[in-house]
């Protein structure tokens, strides 16, 4: 769709009320609505809690009442999470390049910034023969600890990835847990609509 065309609002703002993905509706039927959607010619937006819909030329009757019967989970799909990225992009990001690369695209997007007076993992401090040393690539801030440490926490910390993953429907091999995952390993992988919006609202350390 062109700038230069007449956009119609069709149905402008479809109010729903939200509420969680349940067990009869996958992400597969999110995604099946949202193609039959965007293929008709249809752009989905979040206007709060509700979805607003804008199209060129009024759309299909059957495409519409797809979209009502799946309002709520299309707006959990759609709303961007407290990383930065909705349903969509991680599923997205999933298709596009696996699931070791969300791992890594998870911990870079929930860092963890930690005091630099104690390791995060024993609570033990500074030594001369067993040194804090910080982990992590965030310009924030990064997570102190013990170098014998960082093994098990990093352990954890992918256990902690792959169960949020998995909370979205993103599942992969559990060998995962056993690869070394590089702190930093974003780049041009990240699809470029995702990397324009991340670009607009860059987020730090919590
Ligand atoms: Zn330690």
């Amino acid at each position: 769709m062109s700038a230069t065309e007449v956009q119609t609002p069709v149905s402008p703002v479809l109010p729903v009320s939200p509420s969680p993905l349940g067990k009869t509706v996958t992400g597969c039927e999110v995604k099946t609505a949202l193609a039959s959607a965007r293929s008709a010619g249809i752009e989905l937006s979040l206007d709060g809690e509700d979805l607003a819909l804008t199209a060129p030329t009024p759309p299909p009757p059957a495409v519409l009442e797809l979209i009502a019967r799946h309002k709520a989970e299309i707006v959990l799909w759609l709303r961007p999470g407290a990383d930065g990225w909705s349903l969509e992009d991680w599923h997205v990001y999933f298709d596009k390049c696996g699931f070791g690369a969300c791992v890594v695209e998870w911990l870079n997007r929930n860092p963890v910034c930690s005091p630099s007076d104690h390791c995060l993992w024993c609570g033990g401090q500074d030594e001369l023969n067993n040194l804090l040393l910080p982990f992590g690539a965030h310009p924030d801030g990064r997570a102190w600890l013990h170098g014998g440490c960082w093994p098990d926490w990093s352990k954890e910390r992918k256990a902690e990835a792959i169960a949020a993953l998995g909370l979205m429907g993103l599942v992969g091999a559990a060998s995962v847990l056993d690869q070394a995952v590089p702190v930093d390993d974003r780049g041009s992988r990240v699809p470029e609509r995702i990397r324009q919006r991340d670009r607009a609202g860059e987020r730090g350390c919590a």
